[in-house]
């Protein structure tokens, strides 16, 4: 089996008051855009950071045409238990300052040192098949949205994410709650816990455009499923045969019907609608 598996972070949207200010805050150190306009600059110039953010906040919803009323989700790790924590300094895995997940010293050498960020696709913040918001790395949040681009334009249909960054928490829970059902990686060695994965519902669709914004997946190389798309998780110095496999805009009848015979992904959906993950 490959490394990598699937699921939801475990962040939760903030409610109260205090905590939006920080979201605030978090949302413009998170953004890419530049600062919204120079009177606002002025106007805010002096203030402590996270103030300035609050004040300045109205001013970028009203220059991003396309961005919601809604609160940007704010990322908050979370915590890992210690019998779990004292295993990853045994095992030598490093602790991802940017979200608080241990990570095996394979899938940490190939994280993008970015910010966690919420993903908007099609103008909503994306939430997983728990509820809970999606993150990302800014790349992999840049290149889904120039994948979901491209696809509205030519199918008038949102590129669908049902997963993307997960705990360590999260992982180890579904390594015992499905180990031996299905391929999970054990926490600390997963792509999704680097914030570096995701998984599709429509990937049929999303295949050809995920390919070209940059992913690899979409094949049986990476965890065997279809529904994985990640960056950096096999490249070609590390696995060309895979990586030329996992690359193909159209996914081939072969791999489809292989899908169907073995009803991984069939049966993982069945467990997705039970309110459990899957990988
Ligand atoms: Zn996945």
């Amino acid at each position: 089996m490959s490394q990598a598996s699937r699921v939801s972070c475990g962040s939760r949207v903030l409610r109260c008051a205090r905590w939006s200010i920080v979201a605030t805050a978090g949302a413009l150190l998170a953004s890419d855009g530049a600062p919204s306009s120079r009177a606002g600059e002025r106007r805010t110039r002096g203030l402590p950071s996270l103030v300035r953010g609050f004040v300045r906040g109205p001013v970028v919803a009203v220059d991003a045409a396309a961005a919601p009323a809604e609160t940007p989700p704010l990322y908050q790790p979370v915590g890992v238990p210690a019998t779990l924590e004292q295993e990853f300094a045994r095992k030598g895995f490093r602790r991802d300052p940017r979200t608080g997940n241990y990570l095996s010293p394979k899938v940490s050498s190939k994280t993008l040192s970015e910010m966690l960020v919420p993903l908007m696709l099609g103008g909503r913040y994306v939430k997983d098949l728990r509820g809970n918001p999606i993150f990302v790395r800014e790349t992999i949040r840049t290149k889904l949205q120039a994948a979901d681009a491209a696809m509205f334009e030519k199918k008038h249909e949102h590129i669908k994410v049902t997963y993307g960054f997960r705990s360590n928490l999260l992982q180890y829970e579904l390594y015992q709650q499905l180990n031996g059902h299905g391929k999970v990686a054990p926490a600390g060695m997963s792509f999704h816990e680097s914030g570096m994965a995701v998984d599709l519902s429509n990937w049929r669709d999303a295949q050809r455009f995920m390919i070209e914004a940059g992913f690899v997946g979409g094949c049986y190389g990476i965890e065997e499923d279809l529904v994985h798309y990640s960056i950096n998780e096999i490249t070609k110095a590390s696995n060309a045969e895979a990586f030329k496999r996992c690359t193909l805009k159209e996914i081939p009848e072969t791999i489809l019907k292989g899908m169907k015979k073995t009803g991984e992904v069939v049966s993982l959906g069945k467990l997705k609608f039970k309110g459990k993950t899957k990988r």
